[in-house]
C-alpha cells in the first residue's frame, strides 16, 4: 500500500493520551483528528469518480469499510490495491456513503482545515460585497466543504449543517467562524430535512452574539429585511440576485407579476428599475408581509404594489378567465422535484404554470421563468416551457439564460452543483 505521506499517518500511530498533548502549526491536535487505519475501500472498477475528483461516493462504490468509523468522522479512501484516493467523511446512514474533504493525501482535517477553507471561500467572493452585503460564502461542495453552506447577512452569519461529516466538525467551524469574523453574529439554520437521511436531527442555535428579529441588507441599490430565524432557507433566495437585476433592467414602465414572489425581492427590483406597478403574489402570508414592509423600507408608494396571498396555480387560471393582462411576469416556483420519480409530476407543474403566464402576458411582454430543480435539466426545462407557449399560441423567444449568481459557483467536478435555470422570454 502507498501509505500517505505526511503527519496524518504518523501520528495515527501515536497512543492517545500522547496525541493529545501534540500541536500542529499552532493547533491543538485531538483525538478526533486523528485517523486510526479507518477506510473506505472502493470496490473494483468503481474508483473513476475519484480521478475525476467527484466528491460523492455511492453506499455502491463500497467495498469495505475498515476499522468501524462513526458517523461523519474521517476515512481515507482506498482502491482495491491499496491505493490512496482520498480522504472523506463517513455517512454510514447515507446513500452516499463518503464525501471526499480533499484529494491531497498531506491534507489533514483538522481545524486548520475548515479555518484555511471557508477563509479561502470567503476571499474568493470579495468583489462581490459592492453589489450586496448579502452573499453566501460557502456553498457546500462547491468550495470544498460538502455539507456547509454559510450565508453573510450584513453582519450575521448564517450556517446549515447538512451532512454528517459537517455535523462532526461543528465546533470547529464555529471556532473557525469566530476567529475569521470576529464582529459578526452567529445562527445555526440546520433546519432542513436532508438531514435526516443522515441520521441527524434538526437543530436552530443562535450560536455568537445578537441576532435581530429580521436583518436589513442591500442587494443592488435595494434595501430588503431578512427573516433569518425562520425564513426560507437560511432567509432569502441570494441564488436569484443576478436575475433580479436583470427583471429591474427590463421593468421600466411595466406592469409587474411577481408570482411566488416570497418577501417580494424581484418585484422590489422591478419597482427601483421603474416598473408602473407589481403584484407580488405567494401563498405564505408572513413572506408577503415582509414584502410590504420592504416596499415602505424603500420608500415606494403604497399603490405601486398589491399582494396577493394563496395558490398561484387557482389564482393564475382566474385571472386568465377575467382577462387580467400584465407586461412583464417572473415565475419563480419551489423545488417541484426532489426526486426522479417525481419528474413527471413537476413536469406538469412547471407546464401548467407557464401556460397561464403565457395567457396572461400582453403581447411584447416578457417573461422571466426558473427551474430551481437540479433534477431537471437545461433541455427538457425549455422543453416544457415552448410547449407551454405552443398551448397559449404565443410565439417567444428567449432573449437571455439566467443561473444562479457567482456565490453560487459549480465546481467543474460537480456538475450537480447547477441547478438554477432561467429564460427571459420575449413574447410577440
Ligand atoms: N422569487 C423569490 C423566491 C421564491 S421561492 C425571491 O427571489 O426571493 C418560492 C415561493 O413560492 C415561496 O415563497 C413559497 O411560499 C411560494 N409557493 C409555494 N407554493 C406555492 C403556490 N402553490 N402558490 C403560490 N406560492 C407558492
Amino acid at each position: 500500500m502507498d501509505a500517505p505521506v505526511g503527519l496524518t499517518y504518523v501520528f495515527g500511530r501515536l497512543p492517545v493520551h500522547g496525541a493529545q498533548e501534540l500541536t500542529l502549526r499552532g493547533f491543538p491536535l485531538r483525538i478526533k483528528d486523528i485517523i486510526v487505519d479507518q477506510q473506505l475501500i472502493i470496490a473494483a472498477g468503481r474508483e473513476k469518480s475519484l480521478f475525476r475528483r467527484h466528491p460523492w461516493i455511492f453506499s455502491g462504490a463500497v467495498a469495505a469499510v475498515k476499522g468501524r468509523p462513526k458517523s461523519g468522522q474521517t476515512v481515507d479512501v482506498l482502491g482495491q490495491n491499496g491505493q490512496w484516493l482520498a480522504r472523506a467523511a463517513f455517512s454510514p446512514k447515507s446513500q452516499i456513503q463518503g464525501r471526499v474533504w480533499t484529494f491531497d493525501a498531506d491534507e489533514r482535517i483538522d481545524a486548520e482545515f475548515f479555518l484555511r477553507r471557508i477563509g479561502q471561500s470567503a476571499a474568493r467572493r470579495r468583489s462581490l460585497e459592492t453589489e450586496s452585503d448579502a452573499l453566501r460564502l460557502v456553498q457546500s461542495e462547491s468550495d470544498g466543504l460538502p455539507g456547509l453552506i454559510l450565508d453573510r447577512y450584513a453582519a450575521v452569519l448564517v450556517f446549515q449543517l447538512l451532512t454528517a461529516g459537517a455535523e462532526f466538525w461543528r465546533a470547529e467551524i464555529i471556532a473557525a467562524l469566530r476567529t475569521l469574523f470576529p464582529d459578526d453574529a452567529i445562527l445555526e439554520r440546520s433546519d432542513v430535512d436532508v438531514r435526516a437521511k443522515e441520521g441527524l436531527a434538526e437543530r436552530i442555535e443562535a450560536v455568537h452574539g445578537e441576532i435581530p428579529e429580521l436583518v436589513e441588507i442591500r442587494e443592488n441599490g435595494v434595501r430588503l429585511l431578512v427573516d433569518v430565524r425562520s425564513g426560507h432557507k437560511t432567509g432569502f433566495y441570494l441564488d436569484q440576485r443576478d436575475s433580479r437585476l436583470a427583471v429591474g433592467r427590463a421593468a421600466a414602465g411595466a406592469e409587474v407579476l411577481n408570482c411566488f414572489s416570497y418577501t417580494g425581492g424581484f418585484g422590489l427590483a422591478a419597482l427601483r428599475g421603474g416598473a408602473k406597478n407589481v403584484t407580488q403574489l405567494d401563498a405564505s402570508a408572513p413572506a408577503l408581509d415582509l414584502a410590504v414592509r420592504n416596499r415602505d423600507l424603500n420608500g415606494f408608494a403604497p399603490e405601486s404594489m398589491t399582494t396577493v396571498c394563496g395558490d398561484a396555480f387557482q389564482i393564475l387560471r382566474a385571472w386568465r378567465k377575467e382577462g387580467r393582462t400584465f407586461d412583464l411576469i417572473v415565475l419563480d416556483p419551489p423545488k417541484f422535484v426532489d426526486s426522479k420519480a417525481s419528474l413527471t409530476r413537476a413536469a406538469r407543474g412547471y407546464k401548467d404554470v407557464n401556460l397561464c403566464a403565457f395567457h396572461l402576458l400582453r403581447p411584447g411582454g416578457r417573461l422571466f421563468t426558473f427551474s430551481c430543480s437540479g433534477l431537471m435539466e437545461d433541455a427538457l426545462f425549455q422543453k416544457i416551457v415552448a410547449d407551454a407557449a405552443l398551448d397559449a399560441g404565443s410565439t417567444g423567444r428567449i432573449v437571455r439564460r439566467l443561473t444562479q449568481a457567482q456565490d453560487h459557483p459549480v465546481a467543474l467536478a460537480f456538475p450537480e452543483g447547477a441547478y438554477l435555470k432561467g429564460l427571459e422570454i420575449e413574447v410577440e
